[in-house]
């Protein structure tokens, strides 16, 4: 006859178990004529293991479950060590172009400063223009520039900037 355990209801055939395989309750037989307060005693204890077995198992299965939520937080955070190593990466990269941009910098800023001065002397070109197209001779078409003269003069007035 297979006995049972009186906290896990494990059942066992040896008889000569002294602990539960499962839970490790001493498998104590008390006699049936044995006095109410000693079962009384027994079955206050039996409670108390009970009690502490299942906070056992409560805590062990709290464990269990930090122990995945940690293991996916560890996944999650090699993720994103892996996305940073990318990103600054390309950091890096953004910052040599940024350098070798710097580094053709003075020569983009001379041709500005260039274009400026054009700029500001349009006004007085477009006036020298006007001022020569106005001189020419009636009749005159200025896109004709086989008019040598007047080539050689446009040529003297650009040649100025
Ligand atoms: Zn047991």
């Amino acid at each position: 006859m297979n006995n049972k355990c009186p906290v896990c209801d494990t059942e066992y055939s040896q008889a000569d178990l002294q602990f539960c395989p499962e839970c490790c309750w001493e498998l104590v037989f008390i006699p049936s004529d044995s006095s109410d307060s000693l079962k009384a005693w027994f079955e206050k204890k039996r409670i108390v293991f009970e009690n502490a077995l299942n906070d056992l198992r409560d805590a062990e299965r709290t464990i269990k479950e930090k122990a995945v939520a940690t293991a996916k937080l560890e996944k999650d955070k090699k993720q994103l060590l892996t996305e940073i190593e990318k990103i600054e990466g390309e950091i890096d990269k953004l910052k040599k172009e940024w350098e070798e941009l710097n580094q053709k910098t003075p020569v983009n800023n001379e041709r500005l400063r260039e274009l400026e001065k054009l700029e500001k002397e349009l006004p007085k070109i477009i006036q020298e223009i006007t001022q020569l197209t106005n001189s020419l001779p009636d009749g005159f078409n200025l896109t004709d520039l086989n008019d040598l003269e007047s080539l050689t003069e446009l040529n003297r007035i650009f040649s100025q900037y």
